[in-house]
């Protein structure tokens, strides 16, 4: 079966009582069991059967096969946010004493989990420029327990080699770690890219339109014991398993991932190519332009398709502000892949607590702002683009 087939018709593992043709959501959190001695081989984890809803519930393990029948990945993890999928994998890799080696290219959030949270825990972060071989082969040692990536870096919309950092991780045994929430894992396979794990933001294309959080863990198997620790000691003792109401919700987002997602990406290169045209910008990131220096690479990795995160640069602050003022269509938010068009300034929001020193470093500009595409008619979109950029002081 093809991909979009796949995403309507894996079926339940088991037969419905009423044999309802969408997954129906169990709220139970906990299950009954016939006999003793049956029940203690569940809890033994010998039987793979939901006993308690934060390790185990049918209508997230359903959501997981999906995505385990999408990526032909060997295990699936589902989590109550990405950024619960992006702890446990970095936790169930680390130790104190060990290093995780990635860039300062990295989403808010995760930056700030490698360089304080896991710092505070003894794990050091090695932060390189991951699109340069040497300097990542310079940092790698003994101690180092992963590299960890973006695969379309957020808002720098840089993309590293994952072929070339495979092939150095292959050489010292530990894993390849990709956050892949900018290009939906339909699009391409993570396997064949190099990776051993991906991470993902279902909050973001999954969820089918901004109606839930959550986040994956794909696992292509490559590292027993760390998917060992994933299962059990990750989803049991963190407790960031997803709930039942939004892996219903996400289910239902796989199944329109396809036709919306392919809808976006359409959009959002033409509103890359709209922008790329306006005197006032002064530049885009867009990875499906052939003039961002990444094209071909991601092209190589992700296809043919290149997601809906546009940003572009206007001359400075005020101007950005100006035209995150003037916006009457696009919606003043965070958040990506909404069926809304949103726009925010990451400089002063998403990066808003880290320092100005540090942001300089990690290359987040006063100047840029991000778009999320959406399902919108494009006609309109541009209209409001065009009034907000020309009233935004840089016309002037
Ligand atoms: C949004 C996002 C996250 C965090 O996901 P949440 O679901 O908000 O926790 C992580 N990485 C990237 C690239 C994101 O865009």
């Amino acid at each position: 079966m093809k991909k979009s087939t796949k995403a309507i018709h894996t079926p339940y593992e088991r037969r419905d009582a009423w044999d309802s043709l969408q997954i129906p959501v169990y709220n139970s959190m906990a299950y009954e069991f016939d006999d003793a001695a049956y029940m203690s081989e569940v809890f033994s984890g010998k039987v793979i059967v939901p006993d308690y809803s934060r390790v185990l519930n049918p209508t997230v393990m359903h959501f997981e096969d999906r995505v385990k029948a999408l990526t032909d990945a060997k295990e699936v993890s589902a989590f109550n946010s990405g950024m619960a999928a992006i702890s446990a994998m970095l936790i169930s890799v680390a130790e104190a004493g060990k290093n995780i080696v990635s860039s300062r290219h990295m989403f808010g959030n995760t930056y700030l989990l490698v360089t304080r949270t896991l710092a505070r825990l003894g794990v050091e972060a090695r932060l390189v420029d991951l699109c340069n071989a040497e300097e990542v082969e310079s940092v790698v040692d003994e101690n180092t327990c992963c590299i960890f990536l973006e695969s379309v870096t957020n808002p720098q919309t840089e993309v590293a080699d994952t072929k070339m950092l495979s092939h150095i991780a292959k050489k010292w045994g530990f894993p390849l770690i990709a956050d892949t929430t900018i290009i939906p894992f339909t699009e391409f396979d993570g396997r064949a890219i190099g990776l051993d794990f991906q991470v993902v933001s279902s909050t973001k294309y999954i969820s089918g339109g901004a109606t839930c959080m959550g986040g994956l863990i794909i696992d292509y198997g490559n590292f027993p014991v760390i998917s060992e620790r994933i299962k059990k000691e990750m989803v049991f003792n963190l407790g960031g398993y997803l709930n039942p109401q939004a892996a219903y919700m996400q289910v239902l987002g796989l199944e329109t991932l396809g036709v919306r997602y392919k809808r976006q990406a359409e959009s959002a290169k033409e509103i890359a190519e709209f922008l790329e045209s306006l005197p006032e910008v002064k530049g885009v990131g867009y990875i499906g332009l052939e003039s961002h220096p990444d094209h071909n690479l991601a092209k190589s990795l992700y296809g043919e398709t290149a997601g809906a995160m546009v940003t572009f640069e206007l001359k400075d602050i005020e101007a950005c502000y100006d035209f995150i003022n003037s916006l009457k269509l696009l919606h003043r938010a965070t958040n990506l892949f909404d069926n809304r068009s949103l726009a925010i300034h990451p400089y002063s929001t998403i990066f808003a607590t880290i320092s100005d020193e540090e942001k300089r470093e990690m290359d987040v500009k006063p100047t840029t702002i991000r778009l999320s595409i959406g399902l919108e008619d494009t006609d309109d979109l541009k209209e409001d683009l065009l009034q907000a950029i020309k009233g935004s002081g840089n016309g002037k």
